[in-house]
């Protein structure tokens, strides 16, 4: 039997995939994460083993290596594992690591891609993150660097790409962010903007400027946009809560 590293999309349960929510439908053991939708967990069967893998902020309940050990081991018992994580499963998200796992066991898998936060947050937030003429690429970078790899960020040079920088996991810390792009010569003025629980009916968007950003805490989680972009609205979604 297969694993599947399913993506179940940025949050609104509409934006799985077809293939995805198919595979929800047949699975014999779900391993998710934190951040997707009850609605997603609920397509499963009754007879469905379902098991949290949620990693909380500075709380693992699951440790990758035992995440990887349990999708190996329910594969190799020959079940219908499905491996349901947010967004994309191969953005920020360790899908890579999973796969590499599975082939060193020897275990059949398949990646189901998802839609990641990084596009749908904005363009709910009436943000698109490219623009003709103006916006020409697109960076989707991490603001949290791992500890143990000791690789970090180069954000002055990231500053000097004249396009679009999509911050993940950087609530925490927009601030020095923001204060390196500066220093990598970003003007101060740049649209920025962020995204609070995207594509959810409880979305919440801040927009203001480069300089502005985490002068006030930012909620996690959130997709944090810096670029000629942030300064479009487009927007067409209205949140429950914007809608009262
Ligand atoms: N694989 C995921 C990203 C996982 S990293 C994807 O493709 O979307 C987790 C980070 O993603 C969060 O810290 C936050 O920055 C972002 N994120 C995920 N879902 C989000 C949402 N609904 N709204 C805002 N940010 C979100």
């Amino acid at each position: 039997m297969t694993v599947y590293l399913v993506g179940a999309g940025p949050g609104d349960p509409g934006l799985i995939t077809v293939k995805g929510a198919r595979l929800l439908a047949q699975a014999e053991v779900l391993v998710h994460d934190r951040l997707v939708s009850p609605e997603l967990i609920a397509l499963v069967p009754e007879t469905c083993e379902v098991i949290s893998a949620a990693k909380e902020p500075r709380r693992p309940t699951m440790t990758q290596d035992q995440i990887n050990a349990l999708l190996v081991e329910r594969g190799m018992r020959g079940q219908f594992v499905v491996r349901l994580k947010g967004g994309d499963p191969c953005v920020f998200a360790r899908g890579g690591e999973e796969a590499a796992a599975l082939i060193g066991a020897g275990v059949a898998f398949e990646i189901v891609p998802g839609i990641t936060s990084a596009i749908a947050a904005p363009a709910y937030a009436g943000i698109p993150v490219t623009l003709r003429h103006e916006s020409l690429c697109m960076t989707v970078v991490t603001g949290h660097e791992d500890p143990v790899s000791g690789k970090t960020v180069d954000w002055e040079s990231i500053a000097k790409t004249g396009g679009t920088i999509v911050v993940l996991m950087g609530a925490g810390r927009a601030a020095s962010i923001a204060a390196r792009l500066i220093g990598g010569g970003l003007d101060a003025a740049t649209p920025a903007a962020w995204v609070h629980w995207g594509t959810y009916d409880h979305q919440d968007v801040w927009r203001g400027r480069l300089g502005q950003l985490g002068a006030d805490t930012i909620p996690s989680p959130a997709v944090l946009v810096i670029g000629v972009v942030a300064g479009v609205d487009i927007s067409w979604f209205r949140s429950l809560a914007e809608a009262g």
